[in-house]
C-alpha cells in the first residue's frame, strides 16, 4: 500500500498576526486526488517559536548539505530575480565594490557599472542585479562551478562583507513582519542533490546553516533553537 504525507497546520497554533499566506504548506495533497487504496498519514506541523522568530519544522526536519559538484551552484545563476537584499548590505557593497571588481566577470561589472549594486524584485524589494535577467551580477566560474565574487574577495581579505546574509541563509528564507520574522525552507528543483547529500550524511538544516544563523541571529538565539528543537518530543 503506498503512502501520501499530507502537512497540516493546526489553526489553533496560529498566531493571530500571521497571514495564512505564511503558513499554510505548499504540498497539501486534495482528497479527491487521492486513489481509495493509499494510506494517508497526517502529519501536524509546528511552529517553532524562538525570540521574535517563527520557524517552519521544515528546518528541524529536512536534511540538507549542499553538493556544489552536482548542482554547480546553480542558486546563484537559476531563478527570475537577484537574491534578497538587506539594506545595510547595499552600502557595503558600494563601499568596497573596487575590491570586488577584480572577481567579477566583465558582463557582471557592464550592469553593476550601468545600474548600481542592487535592483527591485516583482514587490519593489532590493536584490542583487541579474546579468541579461539570469544570473547574478556578482557570479564568477571556476571548474564551471557558479561562486561568488563578493565571498572571494571576503576570503581574500580584500573587503570585510563576506556576502548577503540571504544567499549565505539559503535554503531558508526571510519574510520579515512588522514583529517577527518568519523562517521557512525553500523547496527548489534545484537542490534535490543536497536533499540525498543532506539525508545520506544526517545533517538536517539548523545545522547546516548554523554560521549564518549565527551571523543572522547571534549565538544565544542559536543556542535557544537548538535546545528548543532537541528538548521537543514533537
Ligand atoms: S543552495 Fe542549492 S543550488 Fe545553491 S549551492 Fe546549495 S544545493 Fe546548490
Amino acid at each position: 500500500m503506498g503512502r501520501v504525507l499530507i502537512d497540516i497546520v493546526p489553526m489553533d497554533i496560529v498566531p493571530m498576526d500571521i497571514v495564512p499566506m505564511d503558513i499554510v504548506p505548499m504540498d497539501i495533497v486534495p482528497m479527491d486526488i487521492v486513489p481509495m487504496d493509499i494510506g494517508i498519514i497526517i502529519k501536524e506541523r509546528v511552529m517553532i517559536i524562538v525570540g521574535n522568530c517563527n520557524i517552519s519544522d521544515d528546518i528541524r526536519d529536512v536534511c540538507f548539505v549542499c553538493d556544489v559538484k552536482k548542482c554547480l551552484g546553480a542558486c546563484c545563476v537559476e531563478g527570475d530575480a537577484g537574491a534578497p537584499l538587506e539594506m545595510e548590505e547595499i552600502s557595503e557593497l558600494e563601499d568596497y565594490i573596487d575590491e570586488i571588481k577584480p572577481y567579477m566577470l566583465d558582463s557582471g561589472i557592464e550592469v553593476v557599472e550601468a545600474s548600481g549594486v542592487f535592483d527591485y524584485d516583482a514587490e519593489g524589494s532590493f536584490v542583487t542585479p541579474l546579468v541579461n535577467d539570469r544570473e547574478c551580477a556578482f557570479v564568477y566560474f571556476e571548474d564551471g562551478i557558479a561562486k561568488c565574487a563578493i565571498e572571494k574577495a571576503w576570503e581574500e581579505k580584500k573587503q570585510p562583507f563576506q556576502k548577503p546574509v540571504s544567499c549565505h541563509l539559503y535554503p531558508i528564507r526571510i519574510t520579515s513582519h512588522e514583529h517577527f520574522d518568519a523562517l521557512n525552507y525553500h523547496k527548489w528543483p534545484i537542490c534535490k542533490d543536497a536533499l540525498r547529500k543532506g539525508r545520506k550524511l544526517g545533517v538536517p538544516l539548523y545545522k547546516f546553516l548554523k554560521d549564518p544563523l549565527v551571523r543572522k541571529y547571534g549565538r544565544s538565539w542559536y543556542d535557544m533553537l537548538v535546545k528548543e528543537i532537541e528538548q521537543s518530543d514533537l
